[in-house]
């Protein structure tokens, strides 16, 4: 048995129960056979018993009070993943899917997102199982406070920064914000996607829809294509979806579907934004309202946005979202290029056969690496206490996407894959991680 089948044994056995975080955790070692092939001293060093093994993990109990007078109780987290190259950064997560599986999955994914971003960033995430949606305003501060209460003892601006995920928006993050400050009397960059107003970077909403059309625009470019006249399928409607449609419409694409947990809606027209923002952002309405309010748009329950033909698919809702399925329709429908815009919505079988049958798919961990990395930005304005032009960080995140974009083109043509930006952008991620580790000594 090779090394990497071993620790991947090895993990099965240790974390059962965690099926998304194996299914994350695969993806990655299996890409990285030809590099073990070529660096023995790595195994020697245990790396990825070492960086599959968080540095740590925190679970506490968060309790408190609903509008009626009864005590809640949710399950709060943070893994702190790796901080190789720098302070644990990466989201919370507040939804009722949460659990340790997840939270690690995503941690795992982070750390090479974070390195590809090419700024000092470590990964941890965290969350709870508490479910926003359907709370009062007052119901969602309390929990935040409570959540809060504990996590500040274990983060601060140069040690884990969280930030936001599904679930976490600008409402939650202050509420955080304000209760990390008056527990530790310190106005600190300790969150990252601030309001504007009190530390936040312009673009930052924007950042993970606007970075994803970034880096296909990247491709495209170098392929001598644009967006001009393609037609777009998108999943999901919170920030991620939002700006990916309003980036892609800029650009002259077509953007037909989104969709929330309860159905989706096919807009052949092209989807308004600023309604879309209304319903979603204003209001956190139902996106079968879209539809209601516009004419000529169908609305389905439950999932199907897949069906649709396009050029270029974006999921952008959750993990797992795209199935083997959902991959045969869209290469039979024509589809040439997959991004993801959520974390791993993307199966493993339907990865593959996305790519056996020639569709460019461009993984998570490069294509929505957008959002932490202004989150970065966001952190570096913090320590000058500057705050920079919407126009600066724009070009700064344009900048960061190309990049990646090399990263990891460049990562599959040295390792004899190319065009394969799944191995690419765990190969890329994974040296900067690992040469870091390696410097620092057993630890
Ligand atoms: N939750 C986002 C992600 O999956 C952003 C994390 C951050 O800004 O720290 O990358």
């Amino acid at each position: 048995m090779s090394y990497i089948e071993n620790v991947l044994e090895q993990l099965e056995q240790k974390n059962p129960g965690q099926p998304e975080f194996i299914q994350a955790a695969s993806e990655v070692l299996n890409s990285l056979k030809p590099v073990f092939e070529r660096h023995p001293e790595f195994e020697q060093a245990a790396l990825l018993e070492r960086i599959t093994e968080p540095e740590r993990v925190v679970m506490f109990r968060v309790p408190w009070v609903d509008d009626n007078g009864n005590v809640q109780v949710n399950r709060g987290m943070r893994v702190e993943y790796n901080s190789a190259i720098g302070p644990y950064k990466g989201g919370l997560r507040l939804h009722p899917s949460v659990n340790l599986g997840i939270i690690k999955f995503l941690g795992f994914e982070q750390i090479f997102k974070n390195a590809l971003t090419t700024l000092p960033m470590g990964g941890g995430k965290g969350g709870s199982d508490f479910d926003p949606k359907g709370k009062s305003d007052m119901e969602v501060m309390r929990f935040c406070q409570s959540f809060m209460t504990e996590l500040c003892k274990h983060i601060g601006p140069n040690t884990d920064v969280p930030a936001g995920d599904i679930g976490t928006g600008a409402r939650e993050i202050g509420y955080m914000f304000g209760q990390y400050k008056r527990i530790r009397n310190e106005f600190t960059g300790v969150l990252t996607g601030k309001g504007l107003e009190w530390g936040g970077s312009c673009t930052r909403t924007e950042a993970t829809g606007y970075g994803l059309v970034y880096i296909v625009n990247e491709y495209l470019k170098s392929k001598g294509e644009n967006f001009d006249g393609k037609t777009v399928t998108i999943s999901g409607s919170g920030n991620v979806a939002i700006y990916a449609v309003q980036k892609a419409q800029q650009l002259g694409a077509k953007v037909v579907t989104v969709s929330d947990s309860t159905g989706w809606v096919y807009d052949k027209n092209g989807i308004d934004v600023a309604l879309l923002q209304q319903i979603k952002e204003q209001e956190r309405g139902r996106i079968s309202e879209y539809a209601e309010r516009k004419s000529g748009v169908e609305y389905h329950e439950g999932r199907g946005v897949w069906q649709i033909p396009c050029d270029i698919a974006l999921p952008c809702a959750t993990q797992n979202e795209l199935l083997i399925d959902d991959a045969k329709q869209l290469i039979a429908n024509g589809c040439k290029i997959v991004a993801e815009g959520a974390n791993m919505p993307t199966t493993l079988e339907a990865t593959q056969e996305l790519q056996q049958n020639g569709v460019v798919f461009l993984p998570g961990k490069a294509a929505n690496a957008g959002g932490v990395a202004v989150s970065g930005l966001e952190m570096s304005q913090n320590s000058e206490r500057l705050s920079w032009t919407c126009e600066e960080v724009d070009a700064k995140l344009k900048t960061i996407m190309k990049n990646i974009f090399a990263q990891i083109d460049s990562a599959a043509k040295e390792y004899d894959c190319e065009g394969d930006y799944v191995k690419g952008a765990n190969i890329a991620g994974f040296m900067k991680v690992a040469k870091a580790m390696m410097a620092q000594g057993i630890v």
